[in-house]
């Protein structure tokens, strides 16, 4: 028979498939002797089987009655006992974090008998009591019952302000959490149709039932689409034996990381929340002291919990997140795990325990995430203005970089915004999981509440959204949609920029500046010397030593060259050509082009496009001597370069209302007219317009013929790959090449120079190629993997045109993400798994890249350097991300997804 449950003796940390994470860690520490309270974990296998046939299987509750027995017995205790009752959490907790995502109830075991025996054994602490009876029948209520949060809410702030103004939770005694109490199960028996359950038993199977579900709640599964964890794990639900930070000035309870999550640096960090209970920290109910304060408060209770850090931080050979709490002076350890980091401090982190020797080169190398580089390049207030500046308010620094944006109030509205297109930043008492929507759409998250571990800081961490939390000065109005901080009113619509980096809030839009990684590249000396600059070429350095791929940028500009090769770039595997046919210069040669009828008209026209497209080629070349360019020739259909059809249309319908002289815009209208395709991707471009204008790409091939001359000719050394859109037969590109190839001999010899680099190949962008790739390969140097058209092409999905539903296939799971951004390995993957096979077995010296967006997605990388490419080329911003990801997948599998 199966067996789904462990005690945590029996469990370790390598068994978070079964255990979850926060089961496999806690037996982790129960086997390392650190002071775990006891408990047991029931496994995601009984979730699943619980969530598919919507019941317990077969002998779990026998199980769950064994170890609860066994719980009772090691604590000398029996849950809901009138006297001295055992009192458990029940805790959810899947293989991957997703923090707050899912339910948790604690105290439960509590009834109306239980709670007389709580105070007895609390040295006749009636207030302890009630609060801990209150607080489980308000969590049993929300979340193993689904009555609003909110009335328990109101019910709780109403009962503080009867007490007096601004009184806390804590100024409440135990009459007053009596009413309360009472009050609440009025609620509860409302709302259920029933009384408050009195037997622990049924207590404990609901609960455990409720986190069961949890795991399909909608802030779950918004969470793991956004993260990318798959929907089939299930959570693990774990039974511990509760303890209490609720206790008294000897009590606590807070979270310590072994390093700064923010910052990287090596020292402890955290937040403690003296007389509190766990969730009261991640909520942020009250405002925490720094971690620190603790050594004041409770030494002995510190220097414990600093050895501990340590030890873990040791056995885990990684930084370690740790809840704890402190019971009447006993330091209790409630969970660890390798804890979230800013992408920051994870290089930081890295680089610095390759240095102190306890992690390897390729460790550290695994350790960073290709997907959150891009986020260390992010702006940060520029220096000047900051000084400038005053802030209206100063919250903690919750999460990097520096945001500006129209103030929201509500999630919903921040999507509602954003998806019209407008910046927005999320401001909020505290955020809830709940709020998640509207957060990861927000350039900024600002609350008034709440710790460096509150909820807004852990998703904005997540996430990579700069977030200032707990900037109390911060006074919001939520039905006037407006707040106020330091006098100054800002209302719903006002802009207001946040520093993430320093906590400080500013009215108005401030100017942003390039980050110290930015300024460091660009040779700024004081930035060079930054940790965080040490770090990035540490392990760039070796993510480059041990790659198998080149990495190439698209680039279609000299300036966009220079700037991808100071990033890295190895060659251009993208240069298209079609802004060489924008610019008012142009734009009269481009339609004389167009409208030509005789040859001749049509040659006047590419003689004045000619020098033009030469020009721009030298430049690029010039910025690109030694290494590859593969140019592009024109690709979009002629129709692009000319006014747009309705717009046209409509203007030449008012003018002859006007009586207007039309002549010339007639003329253009019918020829807007007699371009048009129903299915202009599917139409006349790429190849195909090389074929039907053959002096287009023979002009084309000429300029950079004679640009590589010219550069070759002082001294540069021009790379030249020239290449055929759109093709989707042997034939088209033989013919084409037929054709360009005497073209540029032609050129080489009037110029009396030779190209050591000169290759011929094309895109593979269409399934009819990729399936032929072994005929078309007969007859090319190289080929470069479209993967825009192909993916287009593949799924019959226009890509200009996904946004509208893509959301909602990714949601509904009709697609693992969104195959414009991630290759689709089965099926467009697949087209060029046989493509460069059978391209390599027809052309064995063929060369392979790809140069749709792909490029620079981490994961596709990583299917390239499977599949056996040569180079991936991407936007000259993402090309030290393509870097990374390549000598990641070289080195063995990156943790692609966040931690
Ligand atoms: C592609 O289709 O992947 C590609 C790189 O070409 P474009 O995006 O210009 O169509
Ligand atoms: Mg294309």
């Amino acid at each position: 028979m199966t067996k789904y449950v462990y005690d945590f003796s029996q469990g370790n940390k390598d068994m978070k498939d079964l255990l979850g994470g926060k089961g496999a860690n806690l037996a982790e520490m129960t086997n390392m002797g650190l002071p775990v309270p006891p408990g047991f974990t029931i496994t995601t296998e009984a979730c699943l089987a619980y969530l598919e046939h919507g019941d317990h299987p077969t002998g779990l509750l026998d199980e769950v009655e064994e170890h609860l027995t066994r719980l009772e017995r090691a604590m000398q205790k029996t849950l809901g006992e009138a006297d001295d009752p055992l009192l458990v959490s029940v805790r959810s907790g899947a293989k991957f974090s997703m923090p707050g995502m899912m339910d948790t109830v604690l105290n439960l075991g509590l009834n109306d008998e239980s709670v007389k025996g709580l105070a007895r054994q609390s040295g006749d602490d009636l207030r302890f009591a009630h609060d801990a009876y209150r607080r489980f029948v308000q969590m049993f209520a929300k979340i193993v019952m689904e009555v609003p949060g909110d009335l328990f809410e109101h019910a709780l702030d109403s009962a503080k302000q009867a007490k007096f103004e601004g009184a806390q939770d804590t100024d409440l005694d135990a009459d007053d959490l009596r009413m309360l109490l009472e009050e609440f199960r009025a609620i509860y028996k409302k709302h259920v149709g029933s009384d408050f359950p009195q037997d622990p038993r049924e207590q404990l199977r609901l609960a455990i039932e409720a986190v069961f579900r949890s795991w399909n709640g909608k802030r779950a599964r918004d969470y793991r689409r956004q993260n990318k964890i798959s929907d089939d794990l299930g959570t693990a639900v774990n039974i511990v034996a509760m303890v209490f930070g609720n206790r008294g000035d000897d009590s606590g309870t807070g979270v310590a990381f072994t390093r700064d999550p923010a910052t990287g640096e090596k020292v402890p960090y955290g937040d403690y929340l003296p007389n509190a209970q766990g969730e009261d920290v991640v909520a942020g109910i009250r405002n925490t002291l720094p971690l620190a304060d603790l050594a004041r408060i409770d030494p002995v209770s510190y220097g414990e919990l600093l050895q501990v850090m340590s030890t873990l931080e040791r056995h885990y050979r990684d930084m370690c997140d740790i809840e704890f709490t402190i019971e009447k002076g006993r330091l209790w350890i409630l969970q660890t795990r390798v804890g979230k980091r800013t992408a920051f401090a994870e290089w930081i982190m890295a680089y610095d325990m390759l240095e102190e020797g306890l992690i390897s080169e390729d460790e550290a190398l695994l350790r960073v995430d290709a997907n959150r580089l891009e986020e260390l390049f992010k702006r940060v207030i520029s220096t000047e203005a900051a000084a400038q500046a005053k802030p209206i308010a100063n919250g903690l620094n919750a999460s990097p970089g520096a945001a500006s944006g129209k103030v929201v109030f509500t999630a919903d509205d921040a999507e509602a915004w954003a998806r019209r297109g407008e910046r927005v930043i999320l401001v909020r008492r505290e955020t809830t999981p709940d709020d998640y929507h509207g957060m990861i759409v927000s350039q900024g998250i600002l609350t008034s509440a709440g710790g460096t571990n509150s909820h807004a800081a852990v998703v904005a961490r997540g996430e990579g959204i700069p977030a200032v939390c707990g900037a109390d000065q911060v006074k919001i109005d939520l039905r006037r949609k407006a707040f106020s901080a330091d006098g100054t009113p800002v209302a719903e619509g006002d802009v207001i920029t946040i520093d993430g980096f320093s906590g400080a809030v500013y009215v108005g839009e401030l100017p942003l500046e390039e980050s110290v990684l930015e300024k460091a590249r660009e040779g700024d000396p004081v930035a060079g010397e930054a940790p965080i600059w040490k770090a990035f070429e540490r392990l760039m350095r070796r993510a480059d030593e041990v790659r198998r791929l080149r990495v190439r940028a698209n680039a279609d500009t000299p300036e966009q060259a220079s700037n991808a090769r100071e990033r890295g770039a190895e060659g251009i595997g993208l240069c298209r050509t079609e802004h060489m046919f924008l610019g008012e210069e142009r734009v009269e040669a481009v339609r004389r082009m167009i409208f030509a009828e005789t040859p001749e008209e049509e040659q006047a026209a590419y003689d004045v496009l000619l020098p033009l497209q030469r020009e721009d080629f030298v430049g690029i070349f010039r910025a690109m001597s030694g290494l590859p360019v593969t140019v592009r020739l024109l690709d979009p259909p002629l129709h692009e370069f000319l006014p747009n059809q309705v717009a046209l249309a409509v203007e030449v319908a008012l003018g002859r209302e006007r009586g207007e002289d039309l002549e010339e815009q007639e003329r253009l209208l019918r020829k807007v007219n007699e371009l048009h395709e129903a299915n202009p991707m599917l139409g006349l471009r790429g190849v195909r317009l090389g074929i039907v204008k053959p002096g287009l790409y023979a002009m084309q091939v000429r300029a950079i013929v004679e640009a590589a001359a010219q550069v070759k000719a002082e001294g540069g050394d021009p790379k030249v790959e020239i290449m055929i859109p759109l093709v989707a037969t042997r034939e088209e590109l033989r013919q084409m090449l037929e054709e360009l190839r005497p073209v540029a001999v032609r050129e080489l010899d009037e110029a009396g120079q030779t190209l050591d680099h000169l290759e011929w190949g094309t895109m593979i962008e269409l399934p009819r190629a990729a399936v032929t790739a072994g005929e078309i390969a007969e007859v090319a140097d190289f080929f470069s993997f479209g993967t825009n058209d192909l993916t287009q092409t593949a799924f019959g999905f226009s890509r200009d045109d996904i946004g509208k539903f893509v959301g909602m296939y990714e949601e509904r799971k009709l697609v693992p993400a969104n195959p414009f951004v991630t290759v689709d390995r089965p099926g467009v993957g697949r087209l060029m798994q046989i493509a460069s096979d059978e391209g390599r077995a027809a052309n064995p010296s063929i060369h392979l890249g790809i140069c749709g967006e792909h490029g620079g997605d981490p994961a596709s990388v990583m299917f390239c350097h499977e599949i056996g490419l040569d180079y991936v080329s991407c936007s000259p911003f993402r090309v030290e991300t393509a870097r990374l990801a390549a000598g990641q997948v070289a080195v063995g599998t990156a943790e692609v997804t966040s931690r």
